[in-house]
């Protein structure tokens, strides 16, 4: 089969492989129907994601149909649709019981897929952990639908969780990009008093505007005064960085009221300063890291039940033949490009 693959530090190229086989008995193969291309590949495909292994097959956001199962494998049979979470974990071990499956400690616990094994990005991929990595989408729910549920969706979802947001907070989104996106959509459903996005870009404030008219605009030189003006306590009660640009994790904490929660979802190239002296006394709560992606199944009930719809941030959609094509718009942020999906039409 085909594979999109990282070859070497800035080149992405398809490879062809032999399809993946079951190796462990917690194992799934899944015949790929829909994938994306997420920021996280541009960063393996820079040398910014050190971990990553040349020669894997790239691609972590996917839905897809299993084909085959291991012995162990007790909720998921030849048939079923799936979305996969980027994550691999056990479910046994002390994170995992915690629900901190992001440091689960199986040797590839944690971002694997397309990162140190083989992805999805390609018409087949094997899921290790099949029960605890693949949830069944139900039927009313479509693969587009469906298709940001283990990765960008599972992060605005945890983040809004972990951020503990409650109904007289107003909750400061830094960046509009598909996680800031969704990120949104999981805070609007805390139903917080305001919510406030930053964002540069003239295009996806448009995006904001269009598709999410009770939600206050904002950019990152306007910030710190229009999140003043538009609080209670002058500042936010919440704040999620979900942008990871330079000077965003200063906004963040800046624009935060004192005993705020400010919590980081972005990825960030460089070092950032903690000025602890010019932050003495915010008091402020920090929770910082990687999604620990364990609730999808609440996820695609969610979705069922028409409260999160990820489907308008598909802006683009291309065959995988010509998924190169696609990471270029990506990469170039072209054509007012959100998200695209890859469709394995070549099968
Ligand atoms: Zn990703
Ligand atoms: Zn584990």
């Amino acid at each position: 089969m085909l594979a999109y693959t990282y070859i070497r530090k800035g080149e992405f190229g398809f490879i062809e492989k032999p399809r993946p086989a079951i190796r462990e008995s917690g194992d799934a193969i899944v015949r790929v129907t829909l994938s994306s291309i997420c920021t996280s590949d541009l960063h393996i495909k820079h040398g910014s994601v050190p971990r990553a292994v040349p020669g894997i097959t790239v691609g972590h956001e996917m839905v897809g149909i299993v084909e085959e199962t291991g012995n162990a494998v007790k909720t998921l049979k030849k048939g079923d649709r799936v979305s996969v979470n980027v994550e691999t974990f056990c479910g046994e071990c002390f994170f995992c019981r915690h629900g901190y499956v992001n440091n689960c400690t199986d040797p590839n616990g944690g971002w694997a897929l397309g990162c140190r094994i083989d992805g999805g990005q390609a018409e087949y991929v094997r899921v290790p952990y099949a029960d605890q990595g693949l949830k069944r989408i139900p039927d009313t729910v479509s693969d587009e639908q469906a298709l940001f549920v283990g990765d960008i969706l599972a992060t605005g979802f945890w983040a809004a969780r972990i951020s503990e947001i409650k109904h007289e907070d107003t909750v400061l989104i830094i960046g509009a990009g598909p996680t800031g996106i969704c990120t949104l959509l999981c805070a609007m459903l805390k139903e917080p008093e305001r919510i406030i996005v930053c964002e540069k870009s003239e295009e996806r404030v448009e995006f904001i505007k269009m598709h999410y008219p009770g939600i206050m605009v904002t950019n990152p030189e306007d910030c710190k005064s229009f999140v003043r003006e538009n609080s209670s306590h002058s500042g936010a009660d919440v704040v999620i960085e979900a942008a990871g640009g330079e000077g965003t994790f200063r906004l963040a904490w800046e624009c935060a009221r004192p005993n705020a929660i400010v919590t980081i979802v972005a990825m960030y190239d460089k070092p950032q300063v903690l000025p602890l002296p010019d932050m003495y006394g915010k008091n402020l709560t920090f929770k910082t890291g990687g999604v620990d992606g364990c609730d999808c199944e609440e996820i695609l009930e969610l979705i069922k039940k028409g409260k999160i719809d990820t489907t308008p941030l598909i802006t683009h959609r291309y065959p995988l033949s010509r998924i190169g094509e696609a990471y270029d718009l990506f990469e170039k942020r072209g054509d007012g490009v959100i998200k695209i999906a890859i469709e394995n039409t070549c099968i």
